[in-house]
């Protein structure tokens, strides 16, 4: 049965049975003390996750795409620009929003495995006026990390708003919005909060509210942070119905975070990241993304020669485990795995264990176990 897999696709990722039970809650109503009072705790905790103390918190039924265009349409006005520092594959749908809104933007795009240089950021942003920088923080095509930190470091000193797109991060690897000076974060709920889909969730700093404030009029409705604002800061009031169940499911989602706590969950993906890279390595896999660049909440894989991809997947998914496979260019020369939310050591041990059994059974020749033991020491050390 398709339930009996384990989901290691870059989002969604496996919900952990306390968020599957808090989806089975009955549906009240979404002005009742007891979602009023869940709402606010998932608010709460969210600008706790991003390290924010005095933004806003928007949590709106959608998705990631939503969150995006939010993000755009609510801080950048027609005849302003903004910059997309692009990794790949979702700085593009950035271009595209603008495109479909009549925004003005250019777009710094490196080669895809790489992660836009801080100096190439610099030399474009101190030869023209934006009023926004956009980056993605994970490119979930190409497995990159930007080097966010100093990203903001350049933006930080002026009046530009810096906005990042933490789909693929947030959660999993550290933001914090306040010190870096990170004006909003994006996200969505089905990645590294391992909640089902279906949430587009920001924070914006009180200068991204200023600025859509002095904006006057925008080309969104559902998308304005000003019908939301009222909801966030008092969410017995009503703008448009919440998904009640979701918004339980990611309040239950974000407390796992906060009992975790953020650095141990920061540590746990880097330790996931280096103990499935290490089991791959050993079995002759290699990775597309540039080394310096490795994101630790997804690796894309090249397959060693000889490996067919739609063969390989298709037998992985047979002994339990779901990849995805390429995400544009590199469809069919690289699967791509996620290890980020909530997913736990036997799991990743699993999936080590069924992707020997995978190489096996489609005669590929390898040391038997040799990548569990790889995986098993790492995540039995004190590396960190
Ligand atoms: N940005 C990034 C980095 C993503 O990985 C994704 C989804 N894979 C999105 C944006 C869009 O999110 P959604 O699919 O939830 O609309």
């Amino acid at each position: 049965m398709d339930q009996e897999k384990l989901l290691l696709i870059p989002g969604p990722t496996p919900v952990h049975p306390r968020i599957i039970n808090s989806l089975s809650l009955p549906t009240v109503s979404h002005v009742s003390d007891v979602l009023v009072s869940e709402f606010k705790e998932a608010l709460f905790n969210l600008k706790k996750i991003v390290f924010c103390r005095s933004g806003e918190p928007f949590i709106v039924a959608g998705s990631g795409t939503l969150a995006m265009e939010m993000a755009l349409l609510n801080t950048v006005g027609r005849g302003e620009k903004y910059l997309i520092v692009s990794q790949g594959y979702f700085g593009q749908r950035m271009a595209e929003i603008g495109n479909v809104f009549g925004l003005d933007y250019d777009v710094i795009q490196c080669e895809w495995g790489k992660a836009v240089l801080p100096e190439e950021l610099k030399k474009i942003f101190s030869q023209n006026k934006y009023a926004a920088v956009v980056a993605t923080h994970v490119d979930t095509a190409t497995g990159v990390c930007a080097p966010v930190k100093e990203y903001t470091d350049i933006v930080r000193p002026s009046e530009v708003l810096f906005i990042l797109d933490g789909v693929c991060a947030t959660g999993g690897i550290e933001e914090k919005m306040d010190d870096w000076g990170i004006d909003i974060i994006l996200t969505a709920a089905q990645k590294c909060f391992g909640v089902p889909p279906g949430l587009a969730v920001l924070v914006f700093s009180e200068k991204a509210v200023q600025k859509r404030k002095e904006l006057g009029s925008v080309s969104a409705y559902y998308s304005d942070i000003l019908m939301w604002l009222p909801i966030m800061r008092d969410p017995s009031k009503y703008f448009s119905t919440p998904c009640v169940n979701e918004i339980r499911a990611f309040c239950e989602g974000t407390k796992i975070i906060i009992e975790e706590s953020l650095d141990v969950r920061f540590k746990r993906h880097k330790k996931a990241a280096k103990a499935i890279r290490a089991a791959l390595s050993e079995l002759g896999f290699s990775f597309f993304t540039e080394r310096e660049f490795l994101a630790n909440t997804l690796s894309v894989v090249r397959y060693p020669s000889g490996i067919d991809d739609k063969v390989f997947r298709s037998e992985y998914f047979n002994n339990g485990i779901v990849v995805a496979g390429g995400l544009g260019k590199t469809a069919g020369s690289v699967f791509r795995m996620g290890h980020m939310g909530n997913i736990s050591k036997s799991q990743i041990l699993f999936a080590i264990e069924a992707l020997e059994k995978t190489l096996d059974s489609i005669g590929y020749v390898f040391q038997l176990n040799s990548g569990v033991q790889a995986a098993q020491e790492i995540l039995d050390s004190n590396i960190e």
